[in-house]
């Protein structure tokens, strides 16, 4: 089963993916929690120049992100799956579609048919979006921001947008969330989705 978390930054994805990787190894389950970008040492090194390299090409960002994810999607997500495991990663293409195509204005469609075919078409059979106003998500952001967390408002007001006009579009892949709920609560909706998508 493959499950991906996605949302603005501060939203909550890591602990809520921790969360639920927790609860099903207690029952048993081999769980393979990843992220993008950065779930394969070569994703590392791509990750590393995003994030905190010099200005990148606007395409050349929506390749790198396709590099990262192929790379990621045929050395380890596609491996796992295949022995039975649950993957759970902490972002997926629909950040690509959301951040690269509406939020640099690249093309919503043209970013997913290169995402598309990066991955040999796979998608999650659940993906959680935990929705958060960015205003609030840069308040619960700790550390030194990156170069995205720095982008512009209407840039964070776009991605989120596109992640909402995307789950509406398949509702049978998407839950979406308020990630000012409690943190157990959350974790609780995501269980019962992922258990139910997953029959255990
Ligand atoms: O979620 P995480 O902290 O790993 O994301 C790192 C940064 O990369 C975030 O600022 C996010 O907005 C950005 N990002 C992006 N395009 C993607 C994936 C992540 O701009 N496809």
């Amino acid at each position: 089963l493959f499950v991906s978390f996605e949302g603005g930054d501060g939203a909550g994805k890591s602990t809520q993916a921790r969360a639920l990787a927790d609860r099903l190894r207690a029952l048993g389950r081999e769980v393979v929690l990843t992220r993008e970008p950065g779930g394969t040492p070569l994703g590392v090194e791509l990750r590393q120049a995003l994030l905190h390299g010099d200005h990148v090409d606007p395409r050349a960002e929506v390749l790198l992100y396709a590099a990262d994810r192929a790379h990621h999607v045929a050395s380890l997500v596609r491996p796992a799956l295949e022995r039975g495991a649950v993957v759970i990663t902490d972002r997926y293409l629909d950040s690509s579609v959301a951040y690269q195509g509406s939020g640099r204005d690249l093309g919503a469609d043209e970013v997913e048919r290169i995402s598309l075919w990066a991955t040999g078409g796979l998608l999650p059979a659940v993906t959680v979006l935990l929705d958060l106003d960015p205003d609030v998500g840069r308040t619960r952001l700790t550390g030194d921001p990156d170069r995205l967390e720095r982008a512009g408002d209407d840039f964070h007001r776009r991605t989120r947008a596109a992640f909402l006009a995307r789950a509406e579009q398949d509702p049978g892949r998407w839950l979406v969330l308020d990630a000012t709920l409690p943190v157990d609560e959350l974790a609780a909706h995501v269980f019962a989705r992922v258990a139910a998508a997953g029959g255990f």
